[in-house]
């Protein structure tokens, strides 16, 4: 199976092709680097973006009990992915993609 690889990272290559997309990791120009995160989308609009959010929790030092946070973030969504509402994806750092874009789905975990 040919895998994108990528500082590290491997991921599957997507069955469906995504034409003229520069910001598809796989059949792009786009590199692979940094933190690497896995949630839920919530959100999804007609640029190919989505909205990843996944539970945290979060020490407050002065009862000294954990609070429950939730961590959203905007992600590259390409053609060859193609991720609905609802699903549980992984989503990597990459270079700034627009002004709030700096990562992309590189998988649909089922
Ligand atoms: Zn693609």
């Amino acid at each position: 199976m040919i895998k994108k690889k990528s500082a590290g990272m491997e991921f599957d290559l997507p069955n469906q092709e995504c034409n003229e997309d520069v910001h598809c990791p796989f059949h792009g120009e786009l590199s692979l680097h940094g933190r690497t995160f896995t949630g839920v989308v919530i959100k999804k609009d007609t640029h190919k973006t989505v909205s990843v959010e996944w539970p945290r929790i979060h020490f407050i030092s002065k009862f000294e009990r954990y609070a429950k946070r939730r961590s959203r973030i905007k992600a590259h969504n390409p053609n060859c992915i193609d991720a609905q509402i609802g699903d549980k994806v992984t989503i990597v750092e990459t270079r700034p993609i627009s002004k709030t874009k700096k990562f992309v789905v590189v998988k649909i975990n089922k």
